[in-house]
């Protein structure tokens, strides 16, 4: 496995690979499976996989936790051998942002809902330096998780709008046996939020039965949620929504397929997760 940290090399490294096609599957570090499954997924698809590893400061507010956030690049390139990825890009904050950036990605609708209004600039950050990585890798495919779901659909529509010429994939969630989505941010959980964390999934799963089960009234359906994470955990919900899965669009009765967005804020780690429902 090669490992670059600046873009010239970086380059240098991919023109060895010169008519293979190439995966890249960005991430912000502290590896788990889930970042496994999206490496995974990408060996199936492409010749070659590359992992870019940086830690973005520009899609942290102030108030987040950049300086919390787990760091083990150790580990990181020791997960990235085992699942047989090609080349690791880990560049420092000075080689991605050299300088103040002069250009400003907007991003109208798609970030005025969930984490674009509770995580100000925080997709315009993401499509910055996702753009910039597009730009040095020039990969052939992009593969990123629908545990974010919100960033994987601004992304496919940035791709569209700005004739990007990379095919995103979506990758389902990986979750631990107990259903919770898993997270790098997991390990700044305690070990009794640990245990309740699960029921975010679970309150997810019991909302999508109900929805099947036919209660269509979005109102009803929040408020079973809200009821099973105040019980079985000591979080708060910091976001609660149901949008249309095609177009996140507002409902107030379900008549097609939606998405369940949620947030759980815990003493050291907010957590998101979401969960398809078709009907
Ligand atoms: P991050 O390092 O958190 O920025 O994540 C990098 C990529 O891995 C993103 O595309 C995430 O959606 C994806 N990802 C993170 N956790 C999971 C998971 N549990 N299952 C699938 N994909 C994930």
């Amino acid at each position: 496995m090669k490992h670059s940290v600046t873009i010239e090399e970086t380059r240098e490294l991919l023109s060895e690979y010169k008519g293979q096609t190439v995966g890249l599957v960005p991430t912000m570090g502290a590896l788990h499976e889930g970042h496994g499954t999206l490496i995974q997924v990408a060996k199936e698809a492409c010749d070659i996989v590359v992992v870019s590893i940086f830690l973005n400061p520009l899609q942290f507010g102030p108030d987040e936790d950049f300086e919390s956030y787990p760091k083990d690049l150790k580990g990181d390139l020791a997960l990235c051998e085992n699942y047989g990825v090609d080349l690791v890009f880990a560049p420092s904050e000075k080689v991605m942002y050299p300088r103040e950036m002069e250009f400003n990605i907007g991003i109208k609708s798609m970030a005025n809902i969930l984490d674009g209004v509770k995580r100000p600039g925080h997709f315009e950050g993401v499509v910055t330096v996702v753009s910039k990585l597009f730009n040095i890798i020039q990969p052939d495919m992009a593969f990123f998780g629908e545990k974010d779901r919100q960033q994987l659909m601004i992304i496919k529509r940035y791709v569209q709008d700005f004739n990007v010429p990379v095919k995103i994939q979506d990758v389902p969630t990986k979750r631990e046996e107990s259903g919770l989505a898993r997270s790098s941010r997991n390990v700044n959980l305690t070990e009794s939020e640990y245990q309740e964390a699960s029921n975010i999934y679970q309150a997810l799963k019991m909302a999508s039965q109900k929805i099947k089960d036919g209660e269509t009234n979005v109102n009803k359906i929040q408020s079973l949620i809200k009821i099973h994470i105040e019980q079985y955990t000591s979080g708060s919900i910091d976001d609660l929504a149901i949008y249309t899965a095609n177009d996140l669009g507002e409902i107030d009765e379900i008549d097609s397929d939606v998405i369940i967005f949620i947030a759980v804020q815990f003493s050291k780690a907010r957590l998101i997760d979401n969960l398809y429902v078709s009907i």
